[in-house]
C-alpha cells in the first residue's frame, strides 16, 4: 500500500479582523449581575476591566452562536441581530456563510460541522442544483477519514495513451509521454488582483507543502521563487515563450493562454516548449460558449491538459449571470462528453476553474467530468479577503496582510487544504470510491436537480 498523504493543519488564527454574522448588543436594562459570564463557556462576557461593577461590551469575535446567554439573561438584555457587514459581504454565489467557512477553515483546518442537519434550501443553483449519491455511508468499515481505509487523492497530470503497441518480441514500442503526480486534486491559481510578492511566496511554500502546484504570471517570477521552481507552473502567452527560456526550463509544467497561434499550431507550441526543457503544458481555454469545440481541437491535437477557465462564480466568461449562461458544472460534463463521443477522453487532463468556491466544489467538478480542479478565491478569503459580487473590485484584502509572517499565511491555505481534503475524502468514503482518478466523470453518483425537475414536471408545463 502506497504512504499514506497526510496534511498537518495548526492552529493560526490572524491578528486581523474579519466579519461575523451576528452581533450581540447589551441593552440599558442590563443589570450587571453577570450571570451570562458564567453561561457563555467562551468568555464572550466579562466584566470591565475599568469598573468591574458594570459588564464590558460583548465580544462577538469569540461567539459561538449558542444563545444561551440571550436565554439565562434574568432581564432579557441581550439581543442577537445580523450583522450590517455580513449582509453586504459576499454575494448570490459567494454567500457570506461560505467565506466565514473558508476563513474559520484556514484558522484550524478542522471540518465544519453543523451537528444539528441541514437547514438549507434543498436545491440553488450552480453546484448546489447538484446532489451526491453518499449510499456507502452506512458500511460499518467506511472511515477514510480516520484513516482505516486507504482512499487517494493523488491525480496523475499528462498526455495519456489510449493503448500500448508492442512489437513482435514483445518489446514495448509506444513511448509513455512523462507524467507529473500532485497528491490533490486541486491547484492554486492565483488571482486577477495584485498580489504582493510575499503572498505568492507563501502560496508556493504551501504548493510545496501540499505537492501540488500555484499557477503564476510569468512576469511575477522574480529571482525569490528560483528555488520553488517545483512547485511553479508558469503562465504566459505563446508570444511571451521566448522571453522566458530560463523560467521555462526549470520548470515542469507551464501554462500557456489559448489564442489562434496556439489552436493553429498546437504541435510546434510544444515542440518549443520541449525543446528549451522538459515541461508538459498547459493549454489555458476561457470557458466561453462552444468552449467544447475548442478543448476538442486541442485535444486532438495533442493537448497534454487543458485548464478550463470560468468567472469567479463559475459562469461562463463574457455571459452576465442570468443571461443563460452556463455554469462551471454544466460546461464540464458538456466538454467532458463530446470528448467521450470524440473518444479522446482518457488522453487527456482537464482541469476547471472558476466559482470553486468550497470542498465539494472540488468533488462535484470532478463527477461531472472534469480531473481536477484550481482555485484562487478561497485561498485569499482563508487570509481575511472579502468578496463583493457586485463592486469593481470584486476581492477586496485585509490591509496589513502582506506584513504578516509568510509563514503564518502558508499555514492557512494548509489549514484550508487540510479541511478541503478531510471533507473530498469524506464523500469519496461516502460514495464508496477510493481513488480520486475514479470519480472523474462519474455522473451516475450524482443527481442533477435540472434533471429531475425535466423529467417530472417537464410533460406537464414543458411544450
Ligand atoms: S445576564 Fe443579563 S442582566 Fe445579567 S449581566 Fe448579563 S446581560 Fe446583564
Ligand atoms: S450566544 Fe453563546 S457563545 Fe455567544 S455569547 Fe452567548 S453564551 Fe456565549
Amino acid at each position: 500500500m502506497p504512504k499514506k498523504y497526510h496534511i498537518h493543519p495548526k492552529a493560526t488564527p490572524l491578528e486581523l479582523d474579519y466579519f461575523f454574522k451576528f452581533k450581540i448588543v447589551r441593552g440599558e436594562n442590563c443589570i450587571n449581575c453577570g450571570k451570562c459570564t458564567k453561561v457563555c463557556i467562551y468568555q464572550a462576557h466579562k466584566r470591565s476591566e475599568a469598573d468591574p461593577r458594570i459588564m464590558a461590551d460583548p465580544n462577538t469575535v469569540v461567539c459561538k452562536n449558542c444563545f444561551r446567554c440571550i436565554q439565562e439573561c434574568p432581564r432579557g438584555a441581550l439581543e442577537k441581530s445580523l450583522d450590517k457587514v455580513y449582509l453586504n459581504t459576499g454575494g448570490a454565489y459567494w454567500k457570506p456563510d461560505m467565506l466565514l467557512t473558508l476563513y474559520k477553515q484556514s484558522e484550524d483546518g478542522n471540518v465544519p460541522v453543523s451537528g444539528a442537519g441541514y437547514r438549507g434550501p434543498f436545491t440553488g443553483t450552480g453546484f448546489d442544483s447538484m446532489w451526491t449519491d453518499m449510499s456507502e455511508i452506512v458500511r460499518p468499515t467506511r472511515d477514510g477519514i480516520h484513516g482505516r481505509e486507504y482512499i487517494s487523492t493523488s491525480i496523475d497530470l499528462g498526455r495519456r495513451l489510449n493503448h500500448l503497441v508492442f512489437g513482435a518480441e514483445g518489446q514495448l514500442i509506444s513511448k509513455v509521454p512523462d507524467t507529473v503526480e500532485i497528491s490533490l486534486p486541486i491547484m492554486f491559481d492565483t488571482p486577477a488582483e495584485k498580489l504582493s510578492s510575499s503572498i505568492k511566496l507563501a502560496m508556493v511554500k504551501a504548493a510545496a507543502e501540499l505537492n501540488t502546484f500555484v499557477i503564476i504570471p510569468v512576469a511575477d517570477i522574480t529571482a525569490e521563487f528560483e528555488k520553488h521552481s517545483d512547485n511553479i507552473i508558469p503562465r504566459m502567452t505563446a508570444s511571451e515563450i521566448d522571453t522566458h527560456k530560463e523560467i521555462i526550463k526549470k520548470a515542469r509544467i507551464v501554462s500557456v493562454d489559448c489564442d489562434n497561434s496556439v489552436l493553429n499550431g498546437l504541435a510546434d507550441l510544444k515542440d518549443k516548449i520541449k525543446k528549451i526543457g522538459n515541461a508538459l503544458c498547459i493549454i489555458r481555454v476561457p470557458a466561453v460558449k462552444d468552449v467544447e469545440y475548442t478543448v476538442n481541437k486541442l485535444a486532438h491535437d495533442g493537448a497534454e491538459i487543458i485548464h478550463v477557465v470560468a468567472d469567479y462564480r463559475g459562469q461562463e466568461i463574457n455571459s452576465p449571470a442570468g443571461s443563460g449562461s452556463r455554469h462551471l458544472k454544466d460546461i464540464i460534463r458538456s466538454v467532458h462528453l463530446r470528448l467521450v463521443e470524440d473518444k479522446l477522453r482518457d488522453e487527456v487532463i482537464i482541469m476547471a476553474s472558476g466559482g470553486i468556491a468550497l470542498a465539494e466544489h472540488v468533488t462535484k467538478a470532478m463527477l461531472c467530468g472534469a480531473d481536477l480542479t484550481a482555485i484562487d478565491l478561497p485561498l485569499m478569503v482563508g487570509l481575511g479577503g472579502r468578496i463583493y459580487e457586485e463592486q469593481k473590485q470584486i476581492l477586496v484584502l485585509p490591509e496589513g496582510l502582506s506584513k504578516l509572517p509568510n509563514s503564518v499565511i502558508t499555514q492557512r491555505m494548509v489549514n484550508l487544504m487540510a479541511a478541503w481534503h478531510s471533507q473530498i475524502l469524506e464523500m469519496m468514503g461516502a460514495m464508496g470510491i477510493r481513488e480520486a482518478r475514479r470519480l472523474r466523470g462519474e455522473s451516475g453518483r450524482a443527481i442533477f436537480f435540472e434533471e429531475i425537475d425535466r423529467d417530472t414536471f417537464g410533460k406537464l408545463f414543458l411544450k
